[in-house]
């Protein structure tokens, strides 16, 4: 029998923040490829669009409210999904938020609120699915990082070392579940047009422009461009790349 290289028909995938920016870009994606698509996030109204969406253009789609800081709240989400769409093949860790403050201004609760969105919830919710991905023979886990994985900032200090931890604990899950034949590996976005970037544009002079000047592409990224490298990382094409942390940055990573 030969596999169909980016064929997801009968894969079932979590996206949490799917329900906007860059996690939709992604679900769009997934469900184009064939797969089930869970839509998580805390935005009721916002999820239950997006599945409206998928099931518009044939996909099978579920929204599940959960915030993913939550432990209890994420292995709810995780039961749930495994009753309602029978497996879990694939996770994308996408939530996230920023605060932006210099490190001396930035308080406890902040940092812990930038940490735990962006980070711990990746633990969570991988932990959560581990059990159902390894019934289900393996799985793909996406963690989304940042160009804040390879950079630092003066008004990201949280959202830096989130992105940071990001990478190393792709590394680590691809790891210790290689032999459950789950592979993980995470997308580092370049400048993209999102609610996210939105305030960041408003509230930093000339933003627009700078990222325009320093991207070779020219160009700031949309949510569309990251419904093939979705597709690419959670289906067979991927199956030996593991604990690897791609760039999607028309090039703003290597401009010197
Ligand atoms: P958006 O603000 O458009 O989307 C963020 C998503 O995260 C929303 O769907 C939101 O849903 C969800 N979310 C936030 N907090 C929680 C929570 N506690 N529980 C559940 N869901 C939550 O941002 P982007 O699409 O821009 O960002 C997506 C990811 O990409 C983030 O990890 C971000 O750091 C990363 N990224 C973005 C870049 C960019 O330029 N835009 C660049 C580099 C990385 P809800 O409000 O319903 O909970």
């Amino acid at each position: 029998m030969t596999t169909k290289l980016f064929d997801l028909t009968g894969k079932v995938a979590i996206v949490t923040g799917g329900n906007g920016g860059i996690g939709l870009g992604m679900a769009r994606g997934l469900a184009q490829a064939g797969a089930a698509i869970a839509i998580v996030g805390r935005n009721e109204a916002k999820s239950a669009d997006a599945v409206a969406e998928l099931a518009q253009s044939g996909a099978r789609a579920i929204a599940v409210a959960a915030d993913v800081t939550d432990k209890a709240a994420v292995a709810a989400m995780a039961e749930r999904v495994v009753r309602e769409l029978g497996r879990i093949d694939i996770l994308v860790n996408n939530a996230g938020i920023n605060i932006r403050k210099p490190p001396h201004a930035l308080d406890i609760a902040e940092w812990n609120s930038v940490i735990q969105t962006n980070l711990t919830s990746a633990f969570l919710c991988s932990q959560a699915v581990y059990p159902a991905m390894k019934a289900a023979g393996g799985g793909k886990i996406i963690n989304i990082g940042s160009m804040m994985s390879i950079f630092g900032a003066s008004f990201t200090p949280a959202y830096a070392a989130s992105k940071g931890g990001i990478v190393q604990f792709t590394r680590s899950c691809a790891c210790a579940w290689a032999a459950d034949n789950i592979q993980a590996n995470a997308v580092l976005p370049g400048w993209i047009d999102t609610d996210l970037t939105k305030r960041a544009r408003q509230e930093i002079d000339g933003l627009h422009d700078r990222v325009l000047a320093r991207t070779p592409a020219a160009r700031w990224g949309a949510i569309g461009d990251f419904a093939g490298i979705a597709v690419f990382l959670a289906s067979p094409a991927s199956d030996f790349l593991t604990g690897t942390a791609i760039p999607v940055d028309g090039g703003y990573s290597i401009m010197g």
